[in-house]
């Protein structure tokens, strides 16, 4: 996909998860892994209202060479990108559940198929770090060497996918998941077993 199919698919896909709510104001940012660099919503940006060509544009050094200039969290998604080759794209939501859980106890427990097979094993919780802070980096990245999505506490979730597509799906389906867990919290709800979610990493990976 070249870069410029990119750039309107992250416009649209941004569009879409404003409208739904999964981003409010300019909470959230999303970035593309290119052939040449990376593609990162601007900072100060609505998901809503992203231009194509205002998009920010970084080397491969991380350096920032056109478009606005790019989200503060941007060491997010470095961290990500580094630590995880197989991630074309990194979403971060401040979606109101999954943001709810990282103030409480951050544990998003196995309960559908769905959402193991786009989190994987364990979505390990960040310790607070005020936004901004680069320390966040480092204690991000060791997580995302074992884990395809993490989240901040008191802030809300990171995830990865394999294309931009599949890092929003996954952000959407974390958000659901998150919610399942709150709605379910009273209730003792059935979980998967270890067994069951060994099974579906095994069978689709
Ligand atoms: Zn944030």
């Amino acid at each position: 996909m070249n870069e410029q199919v990119q750039r309107e698919l992250l416009v649209a896909l941004g569009a879409s998860l404003f409208q739904r709510g999964f981003s409010v104001g300019s909470a959230g940012n999303i970035s593309v892994r290119l052939a040449d660099g990376y593609l990162m919503t601007p900072t100060n940006s609505s998901l809503g209202r992203l231009e194509a060509t205002r998009i920010s544009k970084l080397d491969p050094e991380w350096r920032h060479i056109g478009g606005d200039r790019p989200t503060k969290e941007v060491f997010l998604h470095r961290a990500f990108l580094t630590a995880r080759p197989d991630a074309g794209a990194v979403v971060h939501l401040h979606s109101t559940h999954a943001t709810a859980i990282s103030c409480l106890d951050g544990v998003i427990p196995p309960l559908t198929p769905y959402f193991v097979m786009r989190a994987g094993r364990e979505v390990p919780l960040i310790p607070y770090y005020r936004p901004g802070d680069a320390a966040m980096e480092p204690a991000i990245h060791e997580a995302a060497l074992r884990a395809k999505a993490v989240l901040l506490a008191n802030h809300g979730p990171v995830i990865c996918g394999a294309t931009l597509a599949d890092a929003v799906n996954a952000a959407e389906e974390l958000e659901e998941a998150a919610k399942l867990a709150l709605l379910l919290k009273a209730h003792d709800p059935r979980r998967l077993t270890p067994a069951q979610v060994e099974d579906l990493l095994t069978t689709f990976g």
